[in-house]
């Protein structure tokens, strides 16, 4: 789960991080009536959207008065931002935070992830912040430095202070203060279970201070339970409707860019279907995993999300019964064909539990259906239908 910059801001504050002065606004007014109330003579006007790379955007304004501030609101308020991070589409602008401008001195960077390979939380600082973190990697990987922190021992100063220098600073306060900013990130990251936590530009001002400006967190979606206060965090706008409405019934539903729409029950089978549907020069509209226990409603659910996306010229059932009854698939997927009709090339591959069943219920729909044999059969199918090439 990903949550706004003022969000996370909010929950850096409690750990100790310091950040500046800052208010939300959803109008202009607002806007203005909160800039108005900060203690500062420039301001800057920032976008809230699930996503980084808003300034360079357009999405992130330093204004001197408050008439500026009107002018950038009313700017940004409403705008479609496409930034890297957003895709093609972009994401609008529903919400804006009005925080204190801050005379920088130097911009870094900081981040904590769990390094699957070490299996250990692990910082990753850089004296190049306020750019693209990926290409500071890619082009200049020796300016990022990684400290692994060991589980059993957890933060030490030691780790504090070998990011602070490592990353170039050099007064003895600031690196006092960037070890502590340092720690309460780590602690941050461990206590609400984030997936990533990133601070870029964390900056030194020239009165000697180190503040977070800009903040994105992730969170676990598996630990959102012990956390209702993230949960509370949760901003619909910035969520997939079709995803959202998939987690309702149980359903794990992924969106993704290609034509072809996928239903398959189990997490492994549902990637293998996706890897040999590109095998054979498909793309997936999505990554859908029915579960284990699904009933026909959930099915049928299930295979409407998948037509009410336009993308979708050809669908692909991949079912390996086995808790999941074939005939359960079959009737979900006739119940939801007959209720929205199905326009496109239907391909369907049944194996396992009651498939005997399955099969019947599917021949005697009156659906037009493409039958598959096996993995492969049933790709290649799906792939010819969606170039034309029939079955
Ligand atoms: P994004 O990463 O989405 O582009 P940031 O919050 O990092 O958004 O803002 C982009 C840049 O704008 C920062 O690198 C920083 O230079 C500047 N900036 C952001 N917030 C402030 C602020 N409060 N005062 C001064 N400059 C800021
Ligand atoms: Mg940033």
């Amino acid at each position: 789960m990903n949550v706004h910059e003022y969000q996370a801001k909010e929950l850096m504050r409690q750990f100790g991080i310091k950040v500046l002065a800052g208010k939300v606004a959803k109008t202009v007014d607002e806007a203005v009536k909160v800039a108005g109330t900060l203690k500062t003579k420039v301001w800057v006007v920032k976008a809230q959207i699930h996503a980084g790379g808003r300034g360079k955007a357009g999405g992130v304004k330093l204004a001197k008065s408050l008439d500026e501030v009107k002018t950038h609101a009313t700017d940004i308020l409403g705008k479609t931002l496409v930034t890297h991070q957003t895709g093609p589409e972009g994401k609008k602008v529903l919400t804006l935070f009005i925080e204190e401008g801050c005379d920088i001195d130097h911009e870094y960077y900081a981040g904590l992830v769990l390094d699957r390979s070490t299996g250990k939380i692990t910082f990753m600082a850089s004296s190049e912040g306020g750019v693209e973190i990926e290409k500071v990697a890619e082009e200049t990987p020796e300016k990022i430095i990684k400290v692994a922190i060991d589980p059993a021992v957890g933060f030490t100063p030691f780790v504090g202070r070998k990011l602070a220098y490592g990353i170039g600073m050099k007064d003895k306060e600031v690196i006092k203060k960037a070890s502590a900013f340092f720690e309460g990130l780590y602690n941050l990251y461990v206590a609400k279970d984030c997936t990533i936590a990133e601070i870029n530009p964390l900056v030194t001002t020239k009165d000697g201070d180190v503040i977070a400006l800009d903040g994105k967190l992730n969170f676990d979606d598996n630990a959102l339970f012990r956390h209702p206060e993230i949960e509370e965090m949760r901003d619909p706008t910035e969520e997939s409707e079709k995803e959202l409405e998939a987690a309702k019934y149980g359903l794990s539903y992924i969106s993704l860019d290609g034509n072809i729409g996928c239903l398959v029950n189990g997490a492994g089978l549902a990637m293998g279907t996706m890897d040999i549907i590109k095998l054979h020069g498909g793309e997936p509209a999505n990554f859908l995993d029915v579960g284990g226990g699904a009933t026909k409603e959930t099915v049928q659910k299930a295979f409407s999300i998948i037509l009410s996306d336009e993308k979708v010229k050809a669908i692909l059932v991949n079912i390996f019964g086995g808790i999941m009854k074939c005939d359960i698939i079959a009737e979900g997927v006739v119940g939801a064909a007959k209720e929205l009709g199905v326009k496109v090339p239907l391909v369907v591959r049944l194996e396992g539990t009651n498939v005997a069943l399955g099969k019947k219920i599917l021949n005697e729909s009156g659906l037009a259906i493409i039958a598959a044999d096996d993995l492969a059969d049933a790709a290649k199918k799906v792939v010819d239908a969606v170039q034309g090439k029939g079955a």
